[in-house]
């Protein structure tokens, strides 16, 4: 793992002040602000899938400062653009291999729904996970569909 000096962005709230959902994007019964919402306001996720869960809330609520310090350095991009015109619909976790409390690495596999101009569309990915530092972070995936 390269070793690399780990940069933390400031905790801060979602940059847009917008009212928290009453449940959670990630599909959880229990409210955003007791679920994701605990992660991106500098919460540590236990498991991979916890993780991934609270970065497709991140992406709901526009939340760029989690997605930077969720995403493994080497594989961060400069620039994560989140698109105004993709708007994301619901959350399935379909696998979670791996990536518990006792584990260094784990893969989930999800399908995420989005609208984008009005055409549905689904994102369906095996994500992998590994520790920096000892807290998860997203390293990249592969497109299933
Ligand atoms: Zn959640």
């Amino acid at each position: 793992m390269g070793g690399m000096a780990r940069r933390r962005a400031p905790r801060s709230a979602p940059a847009s002040s917008r009212t928290a959902p009453a449940a959670c994007p990630c599909g959880s019964p229990a409210p955003y602000p007791e679920h994701c919402g605990k992660l991106h306001a500098g919460g540590v996720a236990a498991r991979a899938e916890d993780l991934m869960r609270a970065r497709y809330s991140a992406f709901v609520v526009g939340d760029e400062a989690y997605l930077r310090r969720s995403w493994h350095p080497d594989t961060c991009p400069p620039v994560i653009g989140l698109d105004g015109g993709t708007r994301w619909e619901g959350l399935e976790i379909e696998a979670s291999e791996r990536g518990s409390a006792f584990h260094q690495d784990g893969t989930v596999t999800f399908r995420a729904r989005y609208r984008e101009g009005g055409a549905p569309g689904a994102l369906h990915e095996r994500s992998r996970f590994t520790r920096v530092g000892g807290e998860w972070v997203y390293v990249d995936g592969d497109f299933l569909d």
